[in-house]
């Protein structure tokens, strides 16, 4: 809808209102006192356009207030004319003081409609410029066809007097033009004012064509019919004002023309050389007043194709630069850095990627926000554009990542620590200092017989990750090994990611005993994956494969299930509880707990009989993770600290973890047979766990001697191939078993 419901109803209204008493008391003694109630409207049109002056801001609101002056001048000009004639009696000389009033009117508004348009480039401002004077030049060989001729051919008192009628016509048809070029810039859905304005200035042209006729004719009169054009004018230019001032015009301001203002001046255009090319038949051949508009006309539409040409090719060349350049840092981005890598191996010259990806970059983001990590990531982009040259290409390509194509293949790993050297001095984010450094990857394309662009970017991102693997802020040359592994890798991911769909994998499961009397308290569930070429794998192998390629959730749930559902139906369930090891990635999932939570619903346990097994490096690492573990722990689930003494946890924090229970890693067991330090140490463990109410578990007990140590030591339960190894739920029938020494 381009015009509101409201605003189409005040505008009949007020038209109706106006004009139809107008038509009714035309050629009735009252007909000259209807211009008494269009100098009112004018005036009433005059207060809302200054309304939507008040509501606007910039050059809109000097545009609204040159309306609102033009329309009171033509109230006022209107008055004068009434009061000379209907109550001084006194013949008003044409031109006269009216006129001025009514002739400022359009000078004013046009230099309004100018300000409204918000024409702010100079570009677009001679577009505009043009596409009027095209559009003016068209009308008015149009109206000297169709009208203006006669009002010529009739002739005039005086050539000032014929000038100031003709004005009338001419200055609308610019008004006119200008409104449509208006509406045609107002961002769809709000071209509601503009539209008014070029209704109201269509009725204003037809009444002053006919005013200019028929006094040239001499049979105007006051308050005749075609006056009506005036009140619709008025009434709508006022609306106008009125929608302005609730809600101001939003123009397009994106440089780019729609549709409709590229066809603009060339309907009026091909009209104007219709209606001419229409005059031959009736004998009119030759008319300069149609011929000179014309081939005006024709030479203003050639400047606005050559100004056109050079605005879109001026566009075209800010849209290529937005194309291939990163708006934060103003380096060059993916697509800049594909195009000259492309072309820097088709044309064998030597080549070689440094590639950069900031360490840990989220942190600063997370914890300083996303508008320090903006300035990080500038100054990131002026520092290595500073130590690079120029033949080189720097570009950020996406995120914390950044580039530097080289043709300089020699003393790369120079360059590199130049790099890194750049980012050692510290960041300044606002009153703070922050320190980043960052992993580099290195990789040269592989002399004249040529490299891929798409191998020369894995290699350089396995060069990369390389580095990161070597504790982060440092460099690494890419070598065919990585690519080896990274090959291993990938066959890994695919057939994991296989063996889930197909459900392939299972579990095996491992008692847990009270030392003292064998007595199976608990099962281990352990993953198995039975690799259709390499036979079984281990977990060791496999989970920490799951947890790269993102699918340890996935498996993590399934295993959590089967186990759920295998002990669910094990006899021994009553008696025993079930622990199942977790991935630390698994608990950063928000929905963790109620995954769990539904999952021993779905298999009818409750939580005490699920113990959730945990590295003690997740709690280390993973603060996260400690809150899904407070949270498991309230729903009444137990929490392992699982080979505890093999990661760098610390004691002191030991008392912190959200834990029941605590496995000791077998690295401590096999050791306390012969070693009476190691002794010294898991004694004095236990008493440390059992004073902050943690219940011991010691793993891989593999023959007696190891288990009455234990025992003596105060250690309560105990797993081990000693105890039973890894096999079926099903296997284990009874609840006791039969230590055998392995
Ligand atoms: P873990 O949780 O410490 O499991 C105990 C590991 O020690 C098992 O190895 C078990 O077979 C082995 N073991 C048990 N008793 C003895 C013994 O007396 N001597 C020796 N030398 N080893 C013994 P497995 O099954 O190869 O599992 C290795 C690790 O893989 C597990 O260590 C656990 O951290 C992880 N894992 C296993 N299944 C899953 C799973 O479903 N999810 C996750 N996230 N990790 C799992
Ligand atoms: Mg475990
Ligand atoms: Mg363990």
């Amino acid at each position: 809808m381009l015009l509101r419901q409201r605003q189409v109803a005040t505008l009949v209204a007020i038209s109706l209102a106006t004009g139809v008493p107008i038509i009714l008391l035309a050629h009735t003694a009252a007909a000259p006192y209807t211009q008494l109630a269009s100098s009112t409207l004018a005036c009433v049109a005059a207060v809302l356009c200054s309304l939507a002056a008040r509501r606007a801001i910039g050059l809109a609101r000097g545009g609204w207030g040159l309306i609102a002056a033009g329309l009171a001048s033509w109230g006022l000009g209107n008055f004068y004319w009434s009061y000379n004639e209907l109550i001084a009696h006194a013949e008003v000389l044409f031109p006269s003081w009216a006129d001025l009033g009514y002739l400022l009117f359009p000078v004013l508004a046009a230099a309004g409609l100018f300000l409204i348009s918000g024409w702010t480039t100079v570009g677009s401002r001679l577009t505009v410029l043009l596409d009027g004077l095209i559009a003016g030049c068209a009308l008015f060989a149009i109206a000297w066809a169709v009208t203006l001729r006669s009002v010529w051919e009739a002739g005039a008192d005086s050539a000032f007097a014929f000038v100031v009628s003709l004005a009338y016509p001419v200055s609308d048809i610019v008004l006119v033009t200008m409104a449509v070029l208006i509406a045609a810039r107002t961002r769809r859905g709000g071209r509601g004012v503009g539209l008014l304005l070029i209704i109201g200035l269509a009725g204003l042209a037809t009444s002053d064509t006919m005013f200019a006729l028929d006094t040239s004719a001499g049979t105007y009169y006051t308050g005749q019919p075609t006056d009506a054009g005036f009140f619709l004018c008025f009434a709508a230019f006022g609306a106008a004002g009125w929608a302005a001032a609730r809600q101001p015009m939003v123009f397009d301001e994106t440089g780019v023309m729609n549709r409709l203002q590229i066809m603009l001046p060339y309907v009026p255009f091909g009209l104007a050389a219709a209606v001419a090319v229409g005059q031959v038949p009736a004998g009119v051949t030759s008319d300069a007043a149609v011929a000179v508009p014309m081939l005006a006309g024709l030479v203003l539409i050639l400047l606005r194709q050559l100004s056109t040409l050079l605005h879109n090719s001026a566009l075209t060349r800010r849209l290529r630069h937005q194309a291939y350049h990163d708006p934060l840092t103003g380096l060059g981005n993916r697509a800049l850095f594909n195009e000259r890598l492309d072309q820097a191996l088709s044309s064998g010259r030597p080549a070689a990627i440094v590639y950069l990806d900031l360490d840990d970059f989220k942190m600063i983001n997370d914890s300083l926000g996303h508008d320090a990590g903006d300035i990080v990531l500038r100054t990131v982009g002026d520092r290595l554009a500073a130590c690079s040259t120029a033949e080189d290409t720097v570009a950020r390509l996406g995120g914390d990542e950044f580039a530097v194509l080289t043709g300089q293949v020699d003393g790369l790993e120079a360059q590199a620590e130049r790099l890194l050297y750049a980012l050692r001095e510290p960041f300044e984010v606002g009153s703070r200092m922050v320190r980043v450094s960052a992993s580099v990857g290195i990789a040269v394309a592989a002399g004249p017989e040529g490299t891929r662009p798409e191998d020369l970017r894995k290699n350089v991102d396995l060069a990369m990750y390389a580095a990161k693997g070597q504790g982060k802020n440092t460099y690494a040359m890419f070598e065919l090994s990585m690519r080896q592994g990274f090959d291993r890798e990938m066959m890994w991911r695919a057939e994991l990611g296989q063996a889930l769909a197909d459900r392939s994998l299972h579990l095996a499961y491992q008692p847990i005993v009270g030392l003292a009397d064998h007595r199976v308290v608990g099962v281990e569930a352990l993953a198995r994956w039975d690799h259709p070429g390499l036979g079984p794998v281990a977990p060791e192998v496999f989970i920490p494969v799951a947890e790269r390629a993102a699918l340890i959730g996935e498996l993590g749930m399934f295993m959590l299930r089967r186990a759920c559902a295998e002990f669910a139906a094990w006899p021994g369930a009553r008696d025993a509880y079930l622990s199942v090891n977790v991935s630390p990635l698994q608990m950063l999932d928000p929905e963790f707990t109620a995954m769990v939570i539904a999952t021993l619903a779905e298999a009818g346990l409750r939580p005490q009989q699920l113990v959730l097994e945990v590295t003690e490096n997740a709690l280390a690492d993973e603060s996260e993770v400690i809150g899904t573990l407070a949270q498991l722990r309230a729903t009444g689930v137990r929490i392992a600290i699982d080979d505890f003494g093999t990661g760098y946890a610390s004691l002191r924090y030991l008392h912190l973890f959200p834990a029941d229970i605590v496995k000791i890693d077998r690295t401590y067991v096999q050791d306390i047979a012969r070693d009476p330090a190691a002794v010294r140490i898991v004694g004095t463990l236990w008493q440390l766990f059992g004073a902050i109410g943690l219940t011991a578990v010691a793993e891989g007990i593999e023959d007696p001697a190891q288990a009455a140590m234990l025992l003596e030591l105060g250690c309560p339960f105990g797993q081990g191939f000693l105890y039973g190894y890894p096999a079926p739920l099903g296997s284990l029938t009874s609840l006791v078993v039969d230590p055998v020494s392995v």
